[in-house]
């Protein structure tokens, strides 16, 4: 059998695990759009939680199997259509993730920069498309929206000292602009409550451990003691308001702070008088129902950061669904010989080891329907290739790549990301 994969993150190598287990002889090639492979792992996960990235040993020995293929640099829709893969492979898998960020529907009247997760995220750790950012640290206040990890993770690598990013693979441009910054409150804001918010226990918790910034929480006590004495609480919503109580003692102890703000929804950047500012509606907690209200709160700031989740980057040939955000599938199948998997197919949600299970299914699944009967795929996509004159990053081209990123890393840091394709290809001529 030969399968096309597209993308090489978390889904992608969990798909390749499950061929490899079912089918160990199946020929699998996987198509990366960026040069490097790993996707949320190496351009998602945070610099500073080394461990969660020590995956990509697991994944390097699959890819370092000898009937596993790469192709770097290599966009579908692009440099090479879906339908020819379709042609080519008995399957094609699209585990391409979900790299772009939703949008939040606000009126911005003002020069305040607004960056998705995606993007900021992205700076930080190097993805080549998005590593020209620029984020404005001189903001004595910086907004970020949404209550889940993701936010958490923003809001700790703003935080954090030089020192704290020791053994991590932050890019240096990065840190070297996070040393400068003089952000004195770093919000971070949710529409709902404490209740509801989606952060788990060791994310939250390391906000207590900053050396130069302390949480405090902007939510009455007694509202979130109420919440703890209630029968029916799930023990992750009971560990968060815990912590969330806990950092209470911080309050107004620091001169930089983390400030959690509950029942706020962002709906209008505005300058006055030469200051941008975020404008919060404020909610209220009616009979457990959130209810809005008319009053306003303001916060100046010229950085906003939305960490509200995300979705996919269109495909040429795939139809995405109304909300734009996965695409459209029944089960994984999405049409003829072409399935979908992890956050490609359904919400962006989970962590990297949630995505094992919908792999091993779908394997399953594409083992029963499809049968093998396309021959030489692998000569065919590099007829495909050199006929037109398509260059791209090669198995063997990454093991050289990684080993120069770590033998580049400067002292204290594990690696030194190289980013663009022409320092990639000047780096592979050496
Ligand atoms: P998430 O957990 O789904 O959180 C998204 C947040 O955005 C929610 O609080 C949501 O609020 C809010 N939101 C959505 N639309 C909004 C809007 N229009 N206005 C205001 N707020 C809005 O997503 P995530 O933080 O992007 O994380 C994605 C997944 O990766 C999660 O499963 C997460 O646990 C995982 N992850 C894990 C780690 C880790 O384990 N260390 C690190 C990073 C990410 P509502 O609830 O009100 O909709």
């Amino acid at each position: 059998m030969n399968i096309a994969i597209i993308g090489s993150g978390p889904s992608a190598f969990y798909t390749v695990q499950s061929f490899l287990r079912e089918k160990p002889l199946t020929n699998i090639d996987i198509f990366e759009k960026l040069p490097a492979p790993f996707g949320l792992v190496r351009y998602g996960v945070a610099p500073d939680h080394q461990k969660t990235k020590n995956i990509i040993r697991l994944f390097t020995k699959y890819l370092n199997e000898n009937n596993v293929n790469y192709y770097g640099n290599v966009e579908i829709g692009k440099t090479i259509s879906l339908n020819t893969l379709s042609d080519i492979y008995d399957a094609v898998v699209v585990s391409s993730g979900a790299p772009e960020d939703k949008g939040l529907d606000i009126n911005n009247n003002s020069t305040v920069q607004i960056y998705g997760s995606a993007q900021f995220v992205g700076w930080y750790n190097g993805n080549p498309i998005h590593s020209k950012l620029s984020p404005n640290l001189n903001s004595q206040n910086i907004i970020i929206i949404g209550n889940g990890n993701v936010a958490l993770d923003c809001a700790r690598v703003l935080a954090k000292t030089k020192e704290e990013f020791y053994q991590s693979d932050i890019m240096q441009y990065a840190l070297n602009s996070l040393n400068k910054s003089s952000v004195e409150n770093i919000y971070i804001v949710g529409r709902r409550t404490p209740k509801d918010a989606k952060f788990t226990i060791s994310e939250l918790r390391e906000m207590a451990d900053l050396k130069m910034y302390k949480p405090e929480v902007d939510y009455d006590e007694e509202e979130m003691l109420k919440v703890l004495d209630s029968t029916d609480i799930e023990t992750k919503v009971k560990k968060n308001i815990e912590a969330l109580i806990d950092f209470k003692k911080f309050n107004a102890t620091s001169k930089r702070k983390i400030i959690f703000k509950f029942l706020s929804t962002p709906y209008k950047v505005i300058n006055e008088n030469g200051i941008n500012y975020l404008l919060l509606k404020k909610n209220k907690l009616l009979e457990n129902k959130i209810i809005s209200t008319e009053t306003i709160e303001k916060i100046s700031t010229d950085l906003i950061i939305t960490a509200i989740g995300y979705r996919v980057s269109p495909i040429e040939g795939l139809e995405i669904e109304p909300n734009r955000n996965f695409f459209v599938n029944s089960k994984g199948h999405i049409k003829a010989n072409i399935y979908t998997n992890g956050w490609a197919s359904g919400a962006s949600v989970g962590v990297i080891g949630s995505n094992k299970i919908g792999a091993s299914l779908l394997v399953k699944k594409i083992i029963n329907e499809v049968s093998a009967n396309k021959n030489d795929a692998r000569k065919k996509l590099l007829e495909y290739f050199s006929n037109n004159s398509i260059s791209y990053i090669t198995k063997s081209d990454w093991k050289k790549i990684d080993q120069i990123e770590i033998d580049s890393a400067k002292e204290n840091f594990t690696r030194n990301k190289l980013v663009d394709i022409k320092t990639i290809n000047n780096q592979l001529e050496i």
